[in-house]
């Protein structure tokens, strides 16, 4: 059976930590689906036309990747999707903390293994909520973000 991994966030933007979980999971999968969340009570501050334009110029000629939408839960997207397990960054305990019960909770809900990957050290701190105060005030993200002209 083939092994899809969706890869399920806001992305609001898409950073080099992101890009390199996103990297990692595709030695390992047969195909990896990056899944970007639209909950419509919550502001994003790119809109989603831009952060998928973006993500999409981060992989030009990547095969076995797929970018997608999603609304609701990420299991029902994976079940519509045919995806066999969740990918997830983890940056340090907070992110474990936060991602253990969410990955336990969609186990025994849908039968969906969670996969956590460790992202390059160098890009462990990178954080989309620094990156776009960063931006609003006036600094520059190209460190943090691929093809930041893409989004700005
Ligand atoms: P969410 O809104 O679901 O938290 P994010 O867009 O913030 O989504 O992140 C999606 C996934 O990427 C999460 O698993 C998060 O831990 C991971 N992630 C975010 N930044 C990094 C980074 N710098 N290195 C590795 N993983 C990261």
């Amino acid at each position: 059976m083939k092994k899809i991994a969706c890869f399920p966030g806001s992305f609001d933007p898409f950073t080099k930590g992101h890009e390199d979980i996103v990297r990692r999971g595709l030695e390992l999968f047969d195909e990896v689906i990056i899944a970007v969340g639209v909950n419509t009570s919550k502001q994003y501050y790119f809109p989603l036309e831009k952060r998928l334009q973006h993500i999409q110029s981060c992989f030009p000629d990547t095969a076995n990747l797929r970018i997608a939408t999603f609304e609701g839960l990420t299991v029902e997207f994976c079940k519509n999707n045919g995806c066999t397990h969740i990918l997830r960054g983890l940056r340090d305990t907070k992110d474990f903390n936060y991602e253990q019960p969410i990955a336990l909770m969609n186990r025994t809900m849908a039968g969906i293994e969670t996969v956590f990957l460790l992202p390059d050290p160098n890009l462990m701190a990178i954080n989309s909520t620094i990156v776009r105060e960063i931006l609003k005030s006036g600094g520059k993200i190209d460190a943090f973000v691929t093809n930041s002209n893409e989004l700005v």
